[in-house]
């Protein structure tokens, strides 16, 4: 097919698909494979703005514009296996002379050096379009849609359920901010942990798409009714969830008045990026969108404010009895700095209740079938289920999933694996493709928020046993040995989940296409992605870390 054509069929702004089945359109599956999740990234089922690249997260793109993107496509049309595209913040900038083994693509996005490394300077280099916002998984090209984050928040509700419930959400009551791309997960999350979910979002379309999808079951415009639905599935102990078009803050304030305490309580609106994330308190969306252009100055104080207050009326409900935590948005940063003293009074999610896991090597793991057959990752769950019969909250979550989740674009699969787990579901999955048990490759990839691949200290690498909160040179080693490793595609961005000046993360994604050169790569890949987080977490003294330690032989 010609370029054109291609294009046509498969990138006409802002209709992106996917090309699916077993037939290639790039050179070989090293490259149609990044190929096919760029444009899966943008697919309108999964990314929440196609017509701005954006994918989730505020402004977290796949490509820096249009002709970028397409330039992109072109390059991953045409490179063989002894070279590698590289990718500056979105934009394809030169190609290297590597070997088959190698990354096919290299990428960089919204690196600052620290001292600059703000929003205001990243907007003046966006707007003289220098750089993109990469997010985590946006610029990454491994966003499978709010599945992504699902087992996360599953995995975080039900160790909040088991640290102060005794193991048991029925009954309880569980608000948050924010139902856009990955805050969208939190009410299918809760229902399936078996709590109530009230999620508020002043968006009505973001909410529209969940229900959609089935993440969410209600979708409601006065607080009203969205109380008087909760309270009652609460009371009768029925895990259903509701969406109410509003203002978090004034909602939360509404709860106060009303003397309801929730019993858990976090947020996921886009508060890392206080002018295209956060919308401030008391103004519509499209009143939003016209101050942010007019007066962004102005924008910014009252989105500040309005954190501000949001995270005082947290507090307030804290003091009630909501257990509550920061979900990873740096509400507490964007509040503190806008006038709340107490801003850090609660705990952020990572050394509540995830840490641990990033201990024995845990995290993210996810895939996706490059066949665009949803029959390939049932396939996929069956061959898991077999090969780790043992593993029960793993074989739950996979029934789980295949019942409730609605596939996104390509189908995906995330299921948290740890140390050793990884490699030998790596393994698995290449004899899928092998053996011709799925209809063309997968790929395998994760989050950006992982154990050992980013530096975070408002979020991943909070409170750290050392104080190592915020040294990134582990997120740089993770980089390095999964290049050296011989991922199919790595990235290393600064300011996901957090923004600018907050964060540095890597991602990989390595391909299993049946080969023994893919068999390779993922041996050492997912030996060395979770080895990193076992690394880590011992170096900074956690004896559960060292306890993995030993168990895999990793000692040095
Ligand atoms: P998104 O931009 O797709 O959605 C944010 C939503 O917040 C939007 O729908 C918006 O309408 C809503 N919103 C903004 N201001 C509001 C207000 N005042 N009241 C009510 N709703 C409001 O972002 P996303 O992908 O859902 O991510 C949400 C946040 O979570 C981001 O800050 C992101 O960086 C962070 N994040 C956390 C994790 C994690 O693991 N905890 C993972 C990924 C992203």
């Amino acid at each position: 097919m010609k370029f054109s054509e291609f294009i046509d069929k498969y990138a006409a702004h802002p209709e992106y698909h996917a090309p699916r089945g077993s037939q290639l359109n790039a050179k070989s599956w090293q490259t149609e494979a990044p190929l096919r999740m760029l444009l899966n990234n943008l697919d309108r089922e999964v990314a929440e703005n196609p017509e701005e690249l954006v994918v989730y997260g505020g402004t977290g793109q796949a490509a820096r514009n249009k002709e970028a993107l397409q330039q992109i496509i072109k390059c991953l049309l045409t490179l063989d296996e002894d070279h590698s595209l590289l990718v500056q913040s979105g934009k394809a900038v030169g190609i290297v002379r590597t070997h088959p083994q190698a990354p096919r693509v290299l990428i960089a996005n919204s690196n600052l050096v620290p001292a600059w490394a703000t929003w205001e300077h990243f907007e003046r280099l966006k707007q003289d379009g220098l750089m993109m916002y990469g997010q985590m998984t946006a610029g990454s090209w491994i966003y499978i849609g709010s599945q992504g984050i699902l087992q996360g928040t599953y995995e975080t509700f039900m160790a909040c359920g088991k640290k102060y419930f005794n193991d048991d959400l029925i009954h309880k009551l569980l608000v948050s901010g924010g139902l856009g791309g990955m805050g969208g997960a939190q009410p299918l999350a809760a229902t399936m942990a078996g709590a109530t979910y009230l999620g508020v979002d002043i968006d009505p379309e973001r909410i529209k798409k969940r229900l959609k999808t089935g993440y969410i079951d209600h979708m409601v415009y006065t607080y009203r009714e969205a109380v008087d639905l909760v309270l009652s599935a609460k009371e009768k102990g029925e895990a259903i969830s509701v969406g109410l078009v509003a203002d978090i803050g004034d909602t939360l304030q509404h709860l106060i008045d009303d003397g309801i305490t929730p019993d858990i309580l976090t947020d996921q609106t886009s508060a890392h990026d206080p002018l295209h994330g956060y919308i401030p308190n008391g103004i519509s969306l499209e009143e939003a969108s016209l101050l942010r252009k007019s007066d962004p100055k102005k924008y910014l104080e009252l989105s500040m404010k309005s954190m501000a207050r949001h995270v005082g009326l947290m507090l307030e409900l804290q003091n009630r009895g909501s257990v509550t935590f920061d979900y990873g948005n740096n509400l507490r940063e964007m509040a503190k700095q806008g006038g709340e003293p107490n801003a850090y009074d609660y705990d952020g999610f990572t050394p509540k209740f995830i840490r641990p896991l990033f201990c024995e090597g845990k995290g993210p793991f996810r895939w996706a079938a490059l066949s665009g057959d949803p029959e390939d990752i049932f396939a996929t769950d069956q061959a898991l289920i077999e090969a780790f019969p043992d593993n029960l909250p793993m074989i739950n979550w996979l029934k789980k999933a295949r019942e409730r989740v609605s596939f996104q674009g390509l189908p995906a699969r995330i299921c948290w694996l740890g140390m050793g787990e990884r490699e030998k579901a790596g393994l698995l999955f290449n004899d899928l493709v092998r053996t011709g048990r799925v209809k063309a490759p997968l790929v395998i990839g994760r989050d950006h928020l992982d154990c050992g691949s980013v530096a975070s200290p408002n979020r991943e690498t909070e409170k750290m046993k050392d104080g190592s909160d915020a040294v990134s040179d582990w997120p740089l080693l993770n980089l390095m040995s999964n290049t050296a490793g011989g991922a199919t595609w790595v990235s290393f961005h600064h300011g996901g989940g957090v923004g600018m000046g907050y964060s540095q993360h890597a991602g990989m994604v390595v391909l299993a296409d049946g080969t023994d050169r893919a068999e390779e790569c993922i041996r050492r890949v997912l030996y060395n992605d979770p080895a990193m987080g076992i690394f880590r977490h011992h170096d900074a003294g956690y004896e559960e870390a060292t306890e993995t330690l030993h168990q895999f032989g990793m000692e040095f």
